[in-house]
């Protein structure tokens, strides 16, 4: 897709951070573009943000979680419009904390929303591009599903499946017209962080200083927004996720790697089990 006007796309979780910055870019090259999120008061501020830079976006209260709001709104996405060009899958929610300390309740969360979100979508939206022959998909991963840091554990598996998912979903369907891009972001500088404080000295003091060595969400949407006009497959967003992704073709670097994140953000031997019999 090289020029994308007249493109319609939809952005989820688009009223902030990284969803934000992508549907400004496509919005400013002229394409229609729909805003979804779950925050109501969010949305109405973003798509005031963008009107006063003289774009007119569409936007829709959904929680991606909840299947039935999402194929409802890819009935009335398809009524509207008549075709859905651009798929955005980026909305997400973070989670630090330990493996051992994650609830169940945490880990379904995790899962709704960053996993389930993702699917839900497709399957609402896939079905008219592939009888159309043509669309793309984005969805948006996480560097950590390369890195897999200790205290990021579930978020980071989460973010792995997705994608796995969509690697190999964007494999399967390229032949029938559709193209998917998997976006690999790693450490930006949005809302994303906000109550992540961390419980070590140096996990307190990476999100303190996150401002001066974070991506902006501004040149990550930049980053989306030519990953879809040049049809790129995959999109790494940070040198810091190749790196990442080949430690794990070196196992001792990886396992050194691993190891130092967790001696540095882990809480570390004072919450380790009391020795047999002195408790
Ligand atoms: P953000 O918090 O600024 O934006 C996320 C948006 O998703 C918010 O507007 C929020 O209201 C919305 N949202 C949350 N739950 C929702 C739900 N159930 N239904 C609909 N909308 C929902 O965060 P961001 O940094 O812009 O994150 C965007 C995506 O990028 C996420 O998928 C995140 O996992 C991923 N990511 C972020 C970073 C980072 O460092 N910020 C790194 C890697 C990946």
């Amino acid at each position: 897709m090289k020029d994308v006007r007249d493109r319609i796309v939809l952005v989820t979780g688009g009223a902030s951070g990284i969803g934000f910055c992508t549907a400004e870019e496509f919005a400013r090259a002229g394409a229609t573009v729909i805003l979804t999120d779950i925050n109501a008061a969010a949305l109405a501020e973003a798509a005031e943000r963008l009107g006063r830079g003289g774009v007119t976006v569409h936007t829709r209260v959904v929680d991606v979680t909840d299947r039935a709001q999402v194929e409802e709104t890819a009935r009335w996405v398809l009524a509207t419009f008549g075709r859905l060009d651009v798929l955005v899958n980026n909305a997400g929610i973070g989670y630090h904390g330990e493996m051992a300390e994650t609830s169940l309740e945490t880990w379904k969360k995790l899962i709704d929303v960053n996993l389930w979100g993702v699917l839900y979508h497709i399957h609402a939206f896939l079905p008219s591009m592939l009888e159309r022959g043509r669309g793309h998909i984005v969805n948006v991963s996480s560097g950590q599903a390369f890195f897999r840091l200790p205290t990021w554990g579930a978020y980071a598996a989460i973010k792995a499946a997705a994608g796995a998912f969509s690697e190999v979903l964007g494999f399967e369907v390229r032949r029938r017209g559709v193209h998917v891009t998997t976006v690999y972001p790693f450490m930006v500088n949005t809302p994303f962080y906000r109550g992540v404080e961390g419980e070590t000295l140096a996990a307190k003091l990476s999100m303190k200083l996150l401002p001066y060595y974070s991506m902006t969400p501004e040149r990550v949407g930049r980053i989306i927004f030519e990953a879809v006009r040049d049809e790129r497959r995959v999109e790494m967003v940070s040198p810091l996720n190749v790196l990442g992704f080949y430690a794990h073709l070196l196992p001792p670097v990886f396992a050194a790697m691993s190891e130092v994140a967790a001696f540095f953000l882990a809480k570390g031997p004072h919450r380790a089990a009391p020795a047999q019999g002195k408790e």
